[in-house]
């Protein structure tokens, strides 16, 4: 299990995540709706062990990411694509993906990028395995940064807004495979502002509000009138979003 527990993280005299608990198990999908600034991406940063907490815990499969020994394992199982593309400029799409699994798993290299040509394959990008990232739109970059991710065989997926700076169109490339991943049983959180597509995949919806997470729901009850809607701050976040 992922497990955050009673989280505070502050930036000078600004509390940026107030007493946050979340839990996420094996094969759920959780989406993380919030307005900018609510919080979102520190929670994903403090799960990856980016930021140090102020207070609380949080393990990965039990490992504590506060603990120095402990936080290479908890990186391990949280494979995290971020929304800016983060893919090394000057390697290969296929580079990218297998630098990881060759340096930090010790994989045999043959093995490794036959695995990752593999990934290429289940996101329609078998033939660009040897392009650099400046050869790539944005949608393709995405899916690659989704495929370096999974080569690390992470129990959980952590994808923070990694549409938000495409267009429609790449946007729908990257939704369909966050779907297909979804139906497979791949384990996610999924920060993100594409509301009808969480809707869609998640087992759970939880919304931060100013670093506090006010609701926390199967996802037809956040998109019910006595659930997630009873809430005003929900009921206006999703009326501004639609
Ligand atoms: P979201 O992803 O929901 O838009 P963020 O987690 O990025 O929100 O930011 C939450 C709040 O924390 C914002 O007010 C932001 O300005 C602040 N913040 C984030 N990172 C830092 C930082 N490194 N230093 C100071 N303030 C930060
Ligand atoms: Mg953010």
């Amino acid at each position: 299990m992922l497990n955050v527990e009673n989280v505070r993280k502050t930036f000078g005299a600004v509390t940026v995540l107030d007493g946050v608990n979340l839990t996420v198990k094996p094969g759920e999908v959780v989406s993380v709706l919030g307005s900018s600034g609510s919080g979102k991406s520190t929670l994903i940063r403090c799960i990856n062990g980016l930021e140090r907490l102020d207070g609380g815990r949080i393990t990965v499969d039990g490992f504590d990411v506060s603990r120095p020994k402990e936080l290479a394992e908890a990186r391990k199982r949280s494979g995290t694509v971020f929304q800016l593309f983060n893919l090394y400029p000057h390697m290969t799409a296929l580079r990218n993906i297998t630098l990881a699994p060759i340096e930090v798993l010790k994989r045999p290299k043959a093995e490794a990028e036959a695995e990752g040509r593999a990934l290429l394959a289940s996101v329609g990008l078998e033939d660009r395995a040897d392009a650099y990232p400046a050869q790539l739109s944005g949608g393709q970059r995405q899916r690659v940064g989704i495929c370096r991710a999974l080569a690390m065989k992470p129990s959980y997926l952590l994808l923070d807004e990694v549409t938000s700076a495409l267009d429609p169109e790449m946007t729908a490339e990257v939704l369909n495979i966050l779907a297909k991943l979804a139906g497979n049983g791949t384990t996610m959180v999924f920060v993100t502002h594409e509301i009808e597509f969480a809707r869609q995949i998640s087992d759970r919806i939880v919304f931060l509000e100013k670093g506090v997470l006010l609701v926390d729901l199967p996802t037809r009850d956040f998109f019910a009138q006595d659930g997630g809607l009873a809430q005003p701050r929900v009921a206006q976040f999703l009326s501004k979003m639609r």
